[in-house]
């Protein structure tokens, strides 16, 4: 059911060199249930080298030839979805539903992306002599290294796996080492469907070596990290020494600000189903929920309570709302968070405790009215825990949602188009969506400012940073 992971290096599945190998454990179990083999630097010079070759090949493929290559990709991701989705489980633990969902998404981005990439057009600038054409050609920037996380093993690798695909860009994927079969089976789905040797690349080991060789490596002209704000800022400045583009898709704290004017139990209801998804580890999970004075005890009130019913337990098991957090960090994290709150006089509402004997269970957890210093007024939990406060007007609240160094996600619930706008206008964030949940579809964009990053993961504007414009004067003779 579990297979062990090889490197993909030049076309070929194989060990790394030097025999060695990582323990995959079941976080729901604390099994070890496989192995992924650890690259060295050997490994990724091969593979460097592949990449070089493999970009020289794609790049000069025809936009529609990628395009269907990717499309067929695609069809056999669907095809093996549900054995992929079960691999997920095993080892990133969320429920099998949303495993199954996350492979079946994974496949409608590729597909977007594939299509995408035939519309990357250039310009005809009118030139100021009769006889001068003046074009603006759109060129892939080159092989690409990407570094994707745990909580998304399929759909992190995916996105940057297609845009760099889609504009004729090779790639080098250190996929991760807690989560490492469900990503090489996605990008077994491209190697099955026809992708030339060398054109795709999947590594891991130690993520710090491994990124250091990479992106300080001439082959590498662009990178791509979603990760931590404090590894991505490392990442950045390593890029910027050896000029490399950068995209960085990093932590957030997103405010969700319900006002008086809006439904609050549907609010309610909703936000939670988005606040637990995952069990709260992903980058745009909703956490410090400002909720306005008026309709304060009735949002509380259904927030803990839809908290309080979710099934918790073994995402295999059938009718499972919210399974195990991916990592023992995370339930550690989550009782330092629990306690710091405790300590400053919050209110505990919902939860609070780790769950079961084994695995990495923590109950869904709803603290409130706690003051701005602290932890979890501050830290992204990146678990199961939101922290509701109270506020009284409309500048109150957008100070607060604008307070802390992130600004990736955003939510707002109003009936007032008035008050609409005016959140979209003033809240710092790269993604604001308001009484309803509308972000991460593979036509928009997706990203964040401030600390939370800079660049796309999802739109056309995904596609311009793997791609560099030359610009070319042509008189006649
Ligand atoms: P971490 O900072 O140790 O690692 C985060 C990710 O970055 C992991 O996938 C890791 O393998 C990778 N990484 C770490 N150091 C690296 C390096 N030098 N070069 C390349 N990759 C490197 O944290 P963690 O304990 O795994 O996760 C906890 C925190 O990370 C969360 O609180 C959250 O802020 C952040 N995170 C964010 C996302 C996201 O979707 N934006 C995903 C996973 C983790």
């Amino acid at each position: 059911m579990y297979p062990n992971t090889q490197l993909l290096i030049d076309g070929a599945w194989r060990q790394a060199l030097s025999g060695n190998s990582i323990a995959v454990f079941n976080p729901a179990t604390h099994e070890e249930i496989g192995r992924v083999a650890h690259a060295e630097k050997a490994d990724l010079d091969f593979a460097l080298e592949a990449a070089e070759r493999g970009f020289k090949t794609w790049r000069k493929m025809s936009a529609f030839e990628r395009c269907n290559l990717m499309r067929k990709a695609a069809t056999v991701l669907r095809e093996r979805a549900d054995a992929v989705a079960t691999m997920l489980t095993l080892e990133q633990g969320k429920p099998l539903a949303e495993a199954r969902q996350e492979v079946l998404f994974g496949a409608e981005i590729i597909d977007w992306f594939a299509e995408e990439g035939r519309r990357t057009y250039g310009r005809v600038i009118p030139a100021r002599a009769e006889g001068v054409y003046q074009l603006v050609i759109k060129e892939p920037v080159g092989p690409v290294a990407a570094f994707a996380p745990w909580n998304f093993p399929i759909n992190q690798v995916v996105r940057k796996l297609c845009a760099a695909l889609a504009t004729g860009c090779s790639i080098i994927v250190k996929a991760p080492e807690e989560t490492p079969a469900s990503p090489a089976q996605l990008i077994r789905a491209f190697v099955d469907a026809g992708v030339p040797a060398g054109v795709i690349g999947l590594v891991y080991g130690d993520p710090a070596n491994i990124s250091g060789h990479l992106i300080a490596h001439p082959v590498i002209r662009k990178i791509s990290f979603t990760g931590s704000t404090t590894v991505g800022k490392q990442l950045a400045a390593l890029a910027g020494e050896h000029m490399k583009r950068a995209t960085m898709e990093l932590g957030g704290h997103a405010p969700v600000i319900v006002f008086d004017d809006a439904d609050a139990e549907a609010a309610a209801r909703t936000m939670a189903f988005m606040k637990f998804r995952n069990a709260g580890q992903v980058c745009v999970s909703p956490t410090r929920f400002l909720v306005q004075e008026g309709v304060y005890e009735k949002f509380v009130a259904q927030f803990a309570a839809s908290a309080k019913a979710l099934k918790v337990g073994n995402g295999l098991d059938k009718g499972v709302e919210m399974a195990t957090l991916a990592n023992p960090r995370r339930p550690a994290a989550m009782l330092a968070h629990v306690e710091d709150a405790q300590r400053h006089g919050g209110k505990l509402l919902a939860g609070g405790h780790p769950l079961g004997a084994v695995g990495n269970f923590f109950e869904p957890t709803v603290l409130a009215e706690l003051p701005a210093d602290a932890l979890a007024m501050n830290q992204e939990p990146f678990g199961p825990l939101a922290v509701v406060n109270p506020f009284k007007s409309f500048g109150d609240a957008v100070k607060e949602a604008n307070r802390l160094p992130y600004g990736l996600a955003a939510y707002a619930w109003t009936r007032s188009a008035k008050t609409a706008q005016a959140v979209a206008a003033q809240v710092e964030a790269g993604m604001v969506t308001i009484n309803h949940l509308g972000l991460a579809l593979p036509e928009v964009p997706f990203g964040g400012v401030k600390d939370s990053g800079y660049g796309s993961e999802g739109g056309s504007e995904a596609l311009e940073p793997y791609l560099n414009p030359k610009f070319v004067s042509q008189a006649g003779l």
